[in-house]
């Protein structure tokens, strides 16, 4: 269970919630007013006063941020609260996993080797396995292809509650269409090229998290990596 929080970014993260080392926080509770819980769906969420560490990586390099949970007042639950540019369950952030990803031309059956070598060329340490398992994945979620979990991208079981659902792609699109965001339409329905396109709409992949944490308070760039087969 996951709030993306549009106020936080991973590097002011620490400065507002704290880190339960020492480091108090400015942030109340009413930083999650919007949050809804993902098990009752009620919206009566405080601060908690614990943490825990998560490896985060950035396009400085790999780092520990403590993450600070809420509780539900209702049902007691509790639920880690991240940045808008972290994605659920995956240690890579989303600055890193689409500066990597845009390197790569949809469509295209250029081996990933080349796109790869660049990319470590400057500084950004990605394996061929794990670019491929990204793209694969950021294209089955412009495609819509699976309804996932908004706490981690593991598919949604039929029987889930709604609060507990990764928004669609497409309802992002929708609501960025209707907030102004004006697209360049892509003449493929590759989800790939449709997800891409989608960012560079809003100019860079921070700004659609932004926009995602602050309209859904969910991570809508996360997407779900198949197991290698
Ligand atoms: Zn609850």
């Amino acid at each position: 269970m996951i709030h993306a929080l549009s106020t936080v970014h991973s590097t002011t993260y620490r400065q507002l919630l704290g880190d339960g080392q020492g480091c108090e926080g400015s942030a109340t509770h009413e930083i999650l007013d919007g949050c809804v819980c993902a098990r009752c769906g009620t919206g009566d969420l405080t601060l908690a006063t614990s943490w825990v560490l998560r490896w985060f990586w950035d396009l400085t390099g790999q780092w520990r941020l403590p993450v600070r949970l809420a509780r539900c007042q209702a049902c007691k639950a509790r639920e880690r609260i991240l940045p808008f540019d972290a994605l659920p369950g995956k240690q890579a952030g989303v600055e890193f996993v689409f500066t990597c990803v845009s390197e790569v031309r949809p469509l295209s059956s250029e081996p990933l080797v080349g796109v790869v070598r660049n990319l470590i060329k400057k500084g950004l340490r990605v394996s061929r396995q794990l670019l491929s398992k990204w793209v694969a994945g950021v294209r089955a979620r412009g495609d819509d292809l699976f309804e996932l979990l908004r706490h981690r991208a593991v598919l949604a079981p039929t029987d889930c509650v709604p609060t507990r659902r990764l928004v669609s792609f497409a309802r992002t699109r929708i609501a960025a269409r209707e907030s102004g965001i004006v697209f360049d339409e892509v003449g493929s329905k590759d989800g790939f090229a449709l997800v891409l396109e989608t960012v560079r709409a809003f100019g860079d992949c921070a700004s659609l998290a932004l926009f995602g944490a602050r309209v859904f308070r969910q991570s809508v760039l996360l997407f779900r990596c198949p197991h290698p087969t």
